[in-house]
């Protein structure tokens, strides 16, 4: 359980600057006693508890930053996500038009830019130059895995006068922003860290949704929607469609809702059987046998236990890598229907790639827009070691310190929405693993 302690926001000091935007008229100032209930769900016969309440995000009447001498820089990092974009284009306008803030730089090529020895120097990022790009999918800085050297960071951070840095990416990157944001405090520098999460798979604590994740819904179902073109259209027809989720389901079970075409959704959280009575493949045989087609989804990270080891191999950036379990599975459902002369025309639709570059929907759009200027109203007020949060309708600060706490966000196999990709599929309900959180 978090304490109110846990959720108190570092600032770098007192803010003594009168924010530009009390001149345009603008009364929706909030202060630092302002807040959002982490706990939005209750039992009416419950002892009453104190509440414990997140820091609300928005404008500040008074600021840390004195905005026309103020440089911030912008970097994104770890895999791609829809609406990267849209929070780069919202967090410049926002500091440029509202506050007045006149140099922006963009760092290249994630966490490996922030280095007088980068192969791209930072590229200044004016109203003009982002004017367009909330329509593209990926990310105009261009992103990248692995580590960097806090200490080089931070001398680079000062030999560009940058006041305010901008991390936008996912858990990784917002561990890599604490660090930075240590060694900043180790040598008492007055430069503000504001992170800003990004997640397509859903899984960061603190988020949710995340922005990306609407539009990964709507595109995945896109492509169900194909699969089951695939499916009924040839005798026995099984599409097999792979989805991102390494860790979390969040996308296979939220698709399988959005979709209602899939038969089957195989995630992380649940180790299913895969042979015998009772296993997945007799299972699909039964649904083929009987509806004479079935679209199966699997997220990337389903079904590790049925590999004999792990992979010890991880990416740049130290994440375990998995085993791939689309193939895996178009193997094995392909046997095991050879075995019983049992006539079987097998599509393998993996579309991650096409999913994570998108441009992002409205709803993210949406999001990603108040997410990026509640970062800059933040970072103005000399907030740091944060990241901005959000739950429907809300948007909050979070200390970057809670990422890697307490339990990962994974799908709650007892909760509402597995249940409600269950119903939707039609499957067995198998075991589960380990404990459940989240939604
Ligand atoms: P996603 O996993 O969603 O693609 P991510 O932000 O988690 O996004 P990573 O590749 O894991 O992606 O990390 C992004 C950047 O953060 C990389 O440059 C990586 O080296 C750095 N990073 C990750 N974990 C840490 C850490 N504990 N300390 C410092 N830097 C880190
Ligand atoms: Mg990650």
């Amino acid at each position: 359980m978090l304490t109110q302690q846990d959720l108190a926001i570092e600032s770098l000091g007192d803010c003594a600057v009168d924010s530009p935007l009390g001149a345009t008229g603008r009364s929706s100032f909030v202060d630092d006693a302002d807040g959002v209930l982490v706990e939005s769900r209750v039992r009416a016969d419950a002892p009453p508890a104190p509440p414990v309440a997140y820091q609300l995000a928005g404008p500040r009447r008074k600021i840390f930053f004195e905005p026309a001498k103020t440089t911030a820089a912008l970097v994104t990092c770890g895999g791609l996500s829809p609406g990267l974009n849209n929070v780069i284009r919202s967090v410049v306008l926002e500091l440029a038009h509202a506050y007045g803030v006149r140099r922006i730089l963009g760092i290249r090529n994630g966490y490996r830019g922030i280095d007088s020895d980068a192969a791209e120097p930072p590229i200044e990022l004016t109203p003009r130059a982002v004017a367009d790009i909330h329509h593209d999918g990926g990310t105009i800085l261009a992103s990248s895995r692995g580590p960097q050297d806090p200490e080089t960071a931070v001398d680079f951070l000062v030999s560009q006068g940058v006041d305010i840095l901008f991390p936008i990416g996912g858990d990784g990157t917002q561990r890599g922003a604490l660090v930075l944001q240590r060694e900043i405090a180790r040598r008492g520098l007055p430069i503000a860290v504001v992170g800003i999460p990004k997640t397509i798979d859903n899984d960061i604590p603190h988020v949710a949704p995340s922005f990306g994740y609407a539009t990964a819904l709507e595109a995945a179902s896109d492509c169900i929607r194909g699969a089951h073109v695939e499916a009924t259209g040839a005798p026995n027809g099984v599409a097999l469609v792979k989805l991102m989720g390494r860790d979390a389901g969040f996308i296979a079970a939220g698709a399988a809702i959005v979709s209602q075409d899939a038969n089957f959704v195989l995630v992380p959280e649940v180790p299913f059987p895969l042979e015998g009575e009772g296993g997945f493949l007799e299972a699909l045989e039964r649904r083929v046998r009987e509806r004479g087609h079935a679209v199966v989804l699997v997220a990337e990270g389903a079904g590790q236990h049925l590999f004999d080891s792990e992979i010890a191999e991880t990416d740049e950036s130290g994440n375990k890598r998995r085993w791939d379990i689309g193939v895996f599975l178009k193997d094995r459902i392909a046997s095991h229907f050879a075995a019983r002369s049992l006539e079987l025309t097998l599509k393998y639709i993996d579309p991650s790639y096409l999913i994570r570059s998108c441009p992002a929907n409205a709803w993210d759009k949406f999001l990603c827009d108040r997410m990026a200027r509640a970062a800059a109203h933040a970072a103005m007020a000399g907030k740091t070691g944060m990241m901005i949060g959000a739950r429907t309708g809300e948007v909050y600060h979070v200390p970057i310190a809670l990422v890697g706490r307490g339990p990962a966000v994974r799908l709650d196999v007892n909760g509402d929405v597995w249940n409600a990709a269950l119903a939707s599929t039609g499957q067995p309900r198998w075991g589960q693993l380990g404990r459940a959180s989240g939604g």
